[in-house]
């Protein structure tokens, strides 16, 4: 089944829609837990899937250098090789290259890097990372773009925009060679994967403007917003975020990569994102630092030595169901790797819960008075700060 998007109704800005992939329907908007590794750290497949977790994401870098995107290959694609059926997007290893800082090297033919792990050397051009992707099989795969860091001259910021739409060209071209017929060396997995490109351009609203034209003009089955909840002022992300939103087609999903913490996914879902990933509450899970309907807690927290209640009176979750605040406490200060386990668990639970209370809002007409009630609920606060 090849790759489409549905709005099915809106409520101002905010989208509920579905779209269909290779490896069924995802409900957006939607939040996609990040699996690195080809696991969502701390968790296994079914958890995931009692959390209600609809798509996860894939990290092209880490999967690249272990295991290699062959053997994934030789194992049938990320889905197979990992036992997920349902959809799974892939970045396209750009993001973690970017971040080597010391260790790699940019011209316009891709991006030259040292292996984190053993330190040998690796090219990642336009073509390669769209190879990489075919070979695993996600069902959506992004364009390779280049990463600015934050803050950036409105010069280079103009310039790394530049370069990526020329990537993002060279990504598209290599995508339709490889779906108009059999490549040498490149084995497609996923015959009916959907490609994204990027907008970029740091916070410079012309650039971003120009990017998100450019980026249409090449077309692509959704549009990404990447290089953003770097590092700059809040408003500036959801101004950024709202402008560009308004330069993409309507018909096409909206994906906000890389944020973030509860208070971004209302934000910007009120104005028109239907997708997000981020590690923030897989995280922060592991370090004790959870979500919950209140607030957010810090499991290490003393006060939490002899609290009989469960961790958030709110949700439905295993971790909820079955422990105690005082018994999670207990675990995470003796080491338990189950500490890490339920915690996220739990985190997951929260934001995938807290999307699936927005469609339901979208779909009532109540996102007004969903987004409100949200942040009276002391969503921004932490108990323990
Ligand atoms: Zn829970």
């Amino acid at each position: 089944m090849a790759f489409s998007f549905t709005v099915r109704s809106t409520d101002g800005a905010a989208r509920l829609g579905e779209f269909q992939t290779p490896h069924g329907v995802v409900q957006a908007p939607t939040f996609m837990p990040v699996g690195t590794q080809g696991v969502v750290k701390a968790t296994r497949h079914r958890d995931l899937e009692e959390a209600g977790a609809e798509i996860i994401l894939g990290n092209t870098y880490h999967l690249l250098l272990r295991p290699g995107d062959e053997l994934i290959a030789r194992r049938g694609g990320l889905h197979r090789f990992i036992g997920w059926n349902r959809p799974i997007l892939t970045d396209s290893g750009g993001f973690q290259v970017f971040s080597l800082a010391q260790r790699r090297v940019i011209t316009d033919e891709g991006a030259e890097f040292q292996s984190h792990l053993d330190g040998s050397r690796y090219l990642l051009t336009p073509e390669r990372a769209t190879d990489i992707q075919s070979r695993l099989g996600s069902d959506i795969a992004m364009v390779l773009d280049e990463c600015l860091a934050f803050p950036a001259t409105h010069e280079a910021a103009a310039a790394s925009m530049t370069r990526s739409i020329q990537w993002a060209q060279r990504c598209r071209r290599r995508l339709l060679e490889l779906q108009a017929g059999p490549v040498a060396g490149v084995t497609v997995t996923n015959p009916g994967q959907a490609q994204f490109g990027i907008v970029q351009g740091g916070v410079f609203q012309d650039l971003r403007d120009e990017s998100a034209g450019a980026t249409v003009d090449i077309g692509f089955e959704g549009y990404a917003m990447g290089g953003l909840s770097v590092g700059e002022p809040i408003d500036q992300m959801y101004a950024v975020v709202g402008d560009t939103v308004g330069r993409l087609p309507p018909d096409a999903p909206r994906y906000l990569m890389g944020a973030g913490t509860p208070d971004d996914l209302v934000e910007c879902v009120a104005r028109g994102v239907d997708m997000f990933d981020c590690v923030l509450p897989t995280r922060n899970a592991r370090n004790g630092q959870l979500f919950t309907s209140e607030g957010r807690i810090n499991i290490r927290n003393a006060r939490y030595a002899e609290d009989d209640s469960p961790l958030d009176p709110r949700c439905g979750c295993y971790t909820c169901r079955h422990h105690s605040r005082a018994y999670l406490r207990h675990l995470y200060m003796a080491g338990e790797m189950t500490a890490g386990a339920l915690n996220t668990l739990h985190n997951l639970s929260y934001y995938l819960d807290t999307m699936r209370r927005i469609r339901d809002a979208i779909a009532f007409r109540t996102f007004d008075r969903f987004r409100l009630d949200f942040f009276r609920s002391a969503s921004r606060l932490s108990l323990d700060s």
